[in-house]
C-alpha cells in the first residue's frame, strides 16, 4: 500500500541525484498521483518536469520549493507550495542564496582541508553541475575519494551543524520566508520538524506569521512521531502535510518516493489556501 501524494521531493538541480525526467517516470512508476518537486533555493527543475509529466497525464505536479531558514540555534527548512515561481524579484533572491552557497560550500572545503581531509572544490561543484551547490554534493566528493562509505556518513563528525567543517551562509528567518511565499501566492509548509526544540510554542509563532501546513506524514518518521505531530498540526490548525524527501543519494536505507505522503485532501487544502492567499496578495 504506497502513498498516493508525495510533496517532498528533490532533483538534479539540486542535491536530489534523478534528473527532473528521471524522477518523474519513477514517480509515475510509483503509482503517485500529485507530487511536488521542491528544491533547495531552486525552482529550475519544474520546466522539464512538467515537460516529462505529458506522458502520465493523470499524474499532477505542483510547483514548489524548499528554503533554509535560520533561528538561534537551529536552522528551519521551509516548504513553499503553489508558488507563481517565475516572478523576478522571487528568482532574484533565489540567486542570491545560491550564491551564497558557493562561498559557503568553498569555505567548507577549506575547513575540510583542515582537517586533512581534501577534496577539489571544482569537482564538488562538477558534481553539483548548474543549479544549486549543497553539501550532499560534498558529501559525495568525500565519498569519492574514499573518505566515508556513504554520503550520509560525512555529515555526523563534519558536514552537520555541528560538524568541524560546519560553514554558515546567509539566510533568512521563518517568518521572513513565510512573507516571502505568500508573495507569490505559495502557502508555507514547516519541513521535517521532528527535531525542532520547543515544536509547540514555533508552530503557533509561525501560524501566527502565516504558516499554512507541517510536515508530519514524512518517510523517515516513526509511527509514534506521525502521531504527535499530527496532534501538534491539529491543535494549530496547520494542514499536514509530508513525503519521502527523496534525493537519491545512494544513502543505505533511503527511502523512495511514494514510501509515505499525506491524503489526497490535504492537496485539496493547501490548494484552497493557495488561493486564498492569492486574493489577499492582489
Ligand atoms: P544544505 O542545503 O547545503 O544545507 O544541505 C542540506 C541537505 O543536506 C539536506 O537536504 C540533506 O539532504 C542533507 N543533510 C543535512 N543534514 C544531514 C545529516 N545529518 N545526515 C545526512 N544528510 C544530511
Ligand atoms: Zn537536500
Ligand atoms: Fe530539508
Ligand atoms: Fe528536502
Amino acid at each position: 500500500m504506497g502513498a498516493v501524494v508525495d510533496l517532498h521531493l528533490h532533483t538534479t538541480v539540486s542535491d536530489g541525484r534523478l534528473t527532473p525526467t528521471e524522477l518523474i517516470k519513477l514517480v509515475a512508476g510509483k503509482g503517485l498521483k500529485v507530487v511536488s518537486i521542491s528544491d533547495h533555493d531552486i525552482t529550475d527543475g519544474l520546466a522539464e518536469a512538467y515537460q516529462a509529466a505529458k506522458e502520465f497525464p493523470d499524474m499532477r505536479i505542483i510547483p514548489g520549493i524548499e528554503l533554509s531558514t535560520d533561528i538561534p540555534g537551529d536552522e528551519i527548512h521551509m516548504l513553499g507550495y503553489f508558488i507563481s515561481y517565475e516572478d523576478d524579484a522571487f528568482q532574484t533572491i533565489l540567486s542570491r542564496f545560491r550564491e551564497g552557497r558557493l562561498e559557503r560550500g568553498q569555505a567548507m572545503v577549506e575547513k575540510l582541508a583542515e582537517h586533512g581531509l581534501h577534496v577539489e572544490w571544482e569537482r564538488v561543484k562538477e558534481i553539483a553541475g548548474e543549479g544549486s551547490v549543497g553539501r550532499p554534493h560534498i558529501a559525495l566528493a568525500l565519498v569519492e575519494k574514499g573518505y566515508f562509505k556513504e554520503p550520509k556518513d560525512a555529515f555526523a563528525e563534519y558536514l552537520g551543524r555541528n560538524g568541524l567543517a560546519y560553514a554558515e551562509r546567509e539566510k533568512m528567518t521563518p517568518e521572513e520566508g513565510v512573507q516571502m511565499l505568500g508573495r507569490i501566492g505559495g502557502v508555507a509548509v514547516l519541513a521535517h520538524p521532528a527535531q525542532l526544540a520547543d515544536l509547540d510554542e514555533k508552530a503557533g509563532q509561525l501560524k501566527a506569521a502565516g504558516l499554512v501546513g507541517m510536515e508530519v506524514y514524512y518517510a523517515q518518521y516513526s509511527p509514534e512521531t506521525i502521531d504527535r505531530l499530527a496532534r501538534v498540526a491539529e491543535n494549530h490548525g496547520l494542514i499536514p502535510c509530508g513525503g519521502s524527501d527523496y534525493h537519491g543519494l545512494g544513502n543505505t536505507g533511503e527511502l523512495l518516493p511514494g514510501t509515505m505522503g499525506p491524503p489526497m485532501e490535504t492537496v485539496e487544502r493547501l490548494e484552497e489556501a493557495s488561493r486564498k492567499i492569492m486574493q489577499s496578495a492582489n
